[in-house]
């Protein structure tokens, strides 16, 4: 399969690991955005969280928690945006789960999750609920 990522797991193509453990891989962005970027992949091949099987999500998940918490402690960060792009119409231009931990500095000019899109629904909040609650 030609996938990127997966090259980097098999060891194709050369990364700057950060972390590893049994069914994950961590690794510094190419194109860093701020200093620290990671991202952090299972090894099992899944283009989005939606087909990563469920016994390998809580793995992945706490190893988030892990770097991301040693970033903390190594880079003393003012705080994090963490996050996936999730196929091409979110951003997503590798198809194999990654997940971005990016540091962010107090005055570092980033903004939030909020200013990724600007869509608001012309629906109801209760119109919606109905629609999606489970
Ligand atoms: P996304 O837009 O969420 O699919 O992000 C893919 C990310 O992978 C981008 O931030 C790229 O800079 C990064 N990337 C692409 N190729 C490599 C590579 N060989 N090693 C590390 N990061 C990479
Ligand atoms: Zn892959």
């Amino acid at each position: 399969m030609d996938c990127l990522f997966c090259k980097i797991v098999k060891g194709e193509i050369p990364c700057h690991k950060v972390y590893e453990d049994g069914n994950t891989l961590a690794f510094l962005d190419i194109n860093p955005i701020t200093k620290g970027h990671t991202v952090v992949i299972p090894k099992f091949h899944a283009e989005t969280l939606l087909d990563l099987p469920d016994d390998l999500v809580a793995e992945l998940f706490l190893a988030v928690k892990k770097i991301t918490q040693n970033i903390k402690d190594k880079l003393n960060p003012d705080g994090f945006n963490i996050g996936i792009n999730m196929r091409k119409v979110a951003g997503q231009a590798v198809d194999h789960l990654h997940i971005h931990i990016l540091p962010r500095w107090q005055d570092d000019g980033g903004g939030s999750v909020h200013t990724i899109i600007h869509n608001p629904p012309k629906q109801s909040l209760e119109e919606i609920l109905k629609e999606i609650r489970m």
